[in-house]
């Protein structure tokens, strides 16, 4: 029986990247991995959206070449060409996975894996073969997948999860998409920019829920301008699939609404591949649909460990991967810090951005900080009004007492490369007067950090 140092369940950007670390590390090593690698982020979800929404970006620009001085004859799309191509980024990416496996001298092993006692994963290729494989230390990265709700079960056709919507045949005329998290108004924003009618449907009173109020705010707004129809307070109770147009009951604030769509997409969150991996038989601790791990990433099982989407914490890729490479640092025994899950930035990357870090200014009034916010306006930012992209803002929010800087949120073009700048500031301890005194670019999206500090200060220069 081959024997490893680490066996890592699953090759998401959890799974991979704990590969990488471990095997930079030392540690002998394998992955296992049922489909391709480089799990959902590369596949089915971050690489891929990024891709067709790039495609709806350039589209946008094209439709309003005249905006910038420019003609064009008819701005036009291939909806097949535009899925083509954003599954050949995700197919290439994975390409770049197996690359990266090579280098580092990781075995890979197809098929799916199973814990067993005694340290052994059982792997059962696609030709019903099953392998044991022993190893010191199993690390479990099996991810999630799309949650079904009982009321809103996805037949793949015209009740559809992540991966069907960002790989149609046919673009759909109209389409409902439940949920308004990233992942839901990502879709929004791209069938809407393809020429679809969108309505988006969301429980709760704001649109992007986990954001800053004021955030939401402004983002229903625009894509209320730019097309989309947002029911707030609003669910899904059942739908009809029996015709040709499926028929969704929504119950809102005012009563019910039928509406009609040709497709609908339901986005209301993941559900973790915890089933079918021996955690019953090695009674290996879940709750709430999570396994549960130490602040290293241990479970209640000696040398077993999991990282990623399975675990407690914030569903994202960065998130899998910085939890992969402390769990193998902390393995190997290094003196590490745990996470601070505070500091997570989050990102949507619908027109506007969306990009987030810390608390929203709720949650600081509510944790009793006495606060100094300040808010910049990107239509007071040259950069932004030379790229005709002056919607949005950059908000940050500091403690009066001690100057600490507790969030920041940012809604506009191409913030979701600029929040890297707050998580930064808020992990070096940084004050609002040193932000301030760091020189910024002229002219950039960037100043507006700058200038939201300094509003919170009263020493804004552009507003
Ligand atoms: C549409 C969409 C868009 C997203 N966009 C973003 C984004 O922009 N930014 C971001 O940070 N996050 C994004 N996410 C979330 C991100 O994709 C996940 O948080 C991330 O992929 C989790 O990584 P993971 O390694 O835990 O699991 P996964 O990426 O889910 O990988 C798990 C892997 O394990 C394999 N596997 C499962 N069970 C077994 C088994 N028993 N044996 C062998 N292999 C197994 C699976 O096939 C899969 O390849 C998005 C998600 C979706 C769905």
């Amino acid at each position: 029986m081959s024997k490893y140092d680490i066996i890592i369940l699953g090759s998401g950007p959890g799974g991979y990247v704990t590969a990488i670390r471990a095997s930079q590390l030392g540690f002998k090593t394998a992955i296992v991995e049922k489909e391709n690698l480089g799990g959902v982020c590369l596949n089915w979800g971050c690489i891929p959206t990024k891709a067709l929404l790039k495609s709806a970006e350039v589209f946008d620009y094209l439709k309003h070449a005249e905006d910038y001085g420019l003609s064009l004859e008819k701005a036009d799309k291939d909806f097949s060409k535009v899925i083509k191509r954003s599954r050949d980024v995700a197919g290439g990416m994975s390409k770049g996975v197996q690359f990266l496996m090579k280098k580092n001298k990781i075995d890979v092993i197809e098929g799916f894996g199973k814990l067993k006692s005694g340290k052994k994963v059982a792997v059962t290729d696609n030709k019903d073969k099953t392998t044991e494989y022993q190893a010191d230390n199993i690390i479990v990265a099996t991810g999630a997948r799309s949650r079904e709700l009982p009321n809103l079960k996805q037949d793949g056709k015209k009740i559809i999860g992540y991966r069907e919507a960002m790989n149609l045949d046919k673009q759909p005329k109209s389409m409902i998409v439940v949920g308004s998290g990233a992942i839901g108004v990502e879709f929004a924003h791209f069938y809407n920019a393809m020429g679809t009618e969108v309505t988006v449907v969301e429980y709760l009173p704001n649109v992007v829920p986990l954001e800053d109020e004021e955030v939401s705010k402004q983002f229903e707004r625009s894509i209320k301008k730019a097309g989309i129809k947002v029911m707030t307070n609003s669910s899904v109770e059942s739908v009809d699939t029996s015709g040709k147009k499926v028929k969704a009951k929504v119950k809102t604030k005012k009563g019910e609404e039928t509406l009609e769509a040709d497709i609908v997409l339901s986005a209301v969150g993941i559900k973790t591949n915890i089933e079918n991996i021996g955690l019953e038989d090695l009674k290996i601790k879940t709750e709430k649909d999570k396994i549960v791990v130490d602040d290293y990433y241990k479970t209640n099982v000696d040398g077993i460990y999991a990282i990623g989407d399975v675990v407690h914490g914030p569903a994202l890729a960065h998130v899998a991967s910085a939890e992969g490479i402390l769990c193998v640092e902390k393995i190997k025994g290094m003196d590490v810090e745990a996470l601070d899950y505070g500091n997570i930035p989050g990102c949507t990357y619908a027109t506007p951005e969306i990009a987030s870090v810390g608390m929203t200014e709720k949650q600081a009034k509510e944790a009793g900080y006495d606060l100094k916010i300040g808010k910049f306006p990107f239509s007071a930012s040259g950069k932004a009004k030379a790229a005709g992209k002056s919607d949005g803002f950059v908000k940050v929010i500091f403690d009066a007492k001690y100057g600490e800087w507790l969030g920041c949120h940012m809604i506009g073009a191409g913030v979701t490369d600029m929040i890297a700048e707050a998580v930064l500031g808020r992990k070096l301890e940084t004050t609002g007067h040193e932000v301030l005194k760091a020189v910024h670019p002229h002219p950039t999206m960037s100043e507006a950090v700058m200038e939201a500090v300094a509003a919170a200060y009263d020493e804004v220069i552009h507003i």
